[in-house]
C-alpha cells in the first residue's frame, strides 16, 4: 500500500499546466486557489474580457478538487428537509433545495456544451439505511423531495436490496436517480485548460502570501512578484489560512480520506454494484463508496479513523467499515490511501458573495463538485454585474465563527460523539 497516494493520479499524472510567462503589474481580478471554484470563476470572467490571474499555492490539483470521491448529485443539504424547514420555513427550504438541482443541471449542460470529458455518468446512487428508523426517515424525506421538487427517487425494501448492492447490511434504502460520478482530477484538468484557453493567466506553485488594500485595488504579494488587482476572489475553501482570512475565519477544516482497492474480478464488481451505482449510507459519520469509472476497482471514503492519522491507521478504519457492508472483500487489499480537507460552515450550507472586501465561494461541507462549478459561474456574474447572478444562498449570513481558534478541536470532539452515537444505534438495531 502506497503512503498517501491518490488513485486519480494513476489515470492523469500531469495536469500539464505551465505557469503563465509573466505576471503583469495589474489585473482586473486575482483569484486565489486553483481548484474547481477558482477555475470555473476564471473561465467566465476571462470570457467576458477581464484580465484574470489565478494563483495556486501548489501544483494544479493540490486541494480537494483532484482528491475527492467524484460523486455528483444535487447534494441537497446536511440538515435534511425537516431540519431546513424548522430553520427557514417551507418556501426558503424549497428555494435552497432547488439550487441543488439547478447546480446539477448547470453542471451537466456545461460539461456537454464545453465538451469536457471527465467520465461523467449519472448511474444513480443507492443510499443504504443502517436502521429501520433511518429507513422510515429516508422514505419520508424522499417522498417529500419527489412531490415538491420532482426528484426521481425510489425506496428499495431490504427484500429487493440485492438488486442494488451486493450487501445484506442495510435495512433497505433509497435510489437517487439524478446522482452519479466523474473522474475528479480529469474534471479539474479540463476546467484548467478551459480557463487557460479563455485567456486566464494561471500561476501554479505561486501562493499569495499577503494582501493589502490601496486606492487602486488590492496589492497581492506572491512568489512570482507583486500585482495590483481591482477585485480579489478567495477560492481556497478548506485550504484557507490566515493569508485568506475572509474564508478561513468562517469555516472549520475537517480531515477526511479515501482508499482504492486493488483491481477486482468483473463478476465481483457486478455483484457489488449490479447497476453501476454510487453509494452512501445513513448515519452521522457515514461512508461513501463507488466503482471507479473503468469499473475495475472500488473507492471507499469518509471521516472514518483518527483525524490526522497516518495512511495505515486510515486504511484500517475504512477496512472495518467496508467489511461491515461487503464481507466478501475480506481478501482484498488497498492500492491507494489518501486524505484531504473539507470545509464545514456554522449553518451546514455553502456560501457565495462578498465578505471583508473580497469575493468568495465555498464552505461546501464535503459536497462541492457540482456546487463549486455552479458557484464559480454565479460568482463571475456577480463580479461582472450581470443578470441571473443570484442564488438562494445569497442572503444566508456568513459570519465569522465564534471561538475560531478552537473550531477544529471542537469538530474532533463532535466527531467522536457522533461515532459513539452511531455505534449505539447499530448495537440496538434489530
Ligand atoms: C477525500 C474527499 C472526498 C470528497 N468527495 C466528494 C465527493 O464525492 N463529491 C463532492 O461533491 N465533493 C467531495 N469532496 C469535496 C470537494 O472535493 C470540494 O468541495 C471541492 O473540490 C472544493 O473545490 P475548491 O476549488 O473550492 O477548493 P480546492 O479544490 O480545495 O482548491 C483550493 C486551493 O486553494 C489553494 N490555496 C490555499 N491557499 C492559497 C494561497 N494563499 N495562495 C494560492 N493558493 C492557495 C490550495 O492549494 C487549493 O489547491 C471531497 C473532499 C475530500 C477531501
Amino acid at each position: 500500500m502506497a503512503e498517501q497516494s491518490v488513485y486519480w493520479d494513476e489515470e492523469v499524472l500531469h495536469i500539464g499546466i505551465a505557469a503563465a510567462s509573466a505576471l503583469p503589474k495589474t489585473v482586473d481580478i486575482a483569484i486565489i486557489g486553483g481548484g474547481y471554484t477558482g477555475m470555473a470563476t476564471a473561465i467566465h470572467l476571462a470570457r467576458a474580457g477581464r484580465q484574470v490571474a489565478v494563483f495556486e499555492a501548489g501544483e494544479i490539483g493540490t486541494g480537494c478538487s483532484a482528491r475527492n470521491g467524484g460523486m455528483v448529485g444535487p447534494s441537497f443539504h446536511k440538515l435534511g428537509t425537516q431540519g431546513l424547514i424548522a430553520r427557514y420555513g417551507e418556501t426558503k427550504t424549497l428555494a435552497l433545495l432547488r439550487e441543488g438541482l439547478n447546480a446539477l443541471d448547470y453542471f451537466e449542460d456545461f460539461l456537454r456544451e464545453e465538451n469536457l470529458d471527465c467520465d461523467f455518468r449519472l448511474a444513480g446512487r443507492f443510499r443504504g439505511s443502517r436502521t429501520q428508523a433511518d429507513y422510515e426517515v429516508q422514505a419520508r424525506e424522499g417522498d417529500w423531495l419527489k412531490q415538491n421538487l420532482g426528484l426521481p427517487f425510489d425506496m428499495i425494501p431490504k427484500s429487493e436490496q440485492r438488486s442494488e448492492i451486493g450487501s445484506d447490511f442495510y435495512k433497505g434504502g433509497g435510489v437517487y436517480h439524478r446522482d452519479g460520478g466523474v473522474q475528479p482530477r480529469t474534471l479539474l484538468a479540463a476546467l484548467a485548460r478551459c480557463a487557460e484557453k479563455a485567456g486566464a493567466l494561471l500561476f501554479p506553485n505561486c501562493a499569495v502570501e499577503n494582501m493589502q488594500k490601496d486606492r487602486e485595488g488590492t496589492i497581492l504579494k506572491t512568489r512570482a512578484g507583486q500585482v495590483t488587482a481591482t477585485e480579489v476572489v478567495v477560492a481556497t475553501n478548506a485550504y484557507s489560512d490566515r493569508r485568506t482570512s475572509a474564508m478561513h475565519k468562517r469555516i472549520v477544516r475537517i480531515d477526511t480520506g479515501a482508499v482504492a482497492t486493488e483491481p477486482l474480478a468483473p463478476e465481483l464488481m457486478r455483484e457489488l454494484s449490479p447497476k453501476g451505482r454510487t453509494f452512501g449510507e445513513s448515519g452521522r459519520i457515514f461512508m461513501w463508496f463507488r466503482p471507479t469509472p473503468d469499473m475495475r476497482r472500488f473507492i471507499f471514503g469518509g471521516r472514518m479513523g483518527r483525524p490526522g492519522g497516518d495512511a495505515q491507521q486510515r486504511a484500517n478504519a475504512v477496512r472495518a467499515s467496508m467489511l461491515r457492508v461487503f464481507p466478501q472483500l475480506d481478501h482484498v487489499g488497498f492500492s491507494h490511501v489518501w486524505s484531504g480537507n473539507v470545509a464545514y460552515t456554522g449553518d451546514h450550507a455553502p456560501h457565495i458573495g462578498r465578505e471583508d472586501g473580497v469575493w468568495l465561494a465555498g464552505g461546501y461541507c464535503g459536497s462541492g463538485v457540482t456546487r463549486s462549478v455552479y458557484f464559480g459561474m454565479k460568482l463571475a456574474r456577480k463580479i461582472l454585474g450581470q443578470r441571473h447572478s443570484d442564488t438562494a444562498f445569497d442572503d444566508l449570513p456568513f459570519s465569522p465563527l465564534p471561538f475560531r481558534p478552537f473550531a477544529e478541536f471542537g469538530a474532533k470532539v463532535l466527531t467522536k460523539w457522533y461515532v459513539w452515537q452511531d455505534a449505539r444505534d447499530l448495537r440496538s438495531r434489530q
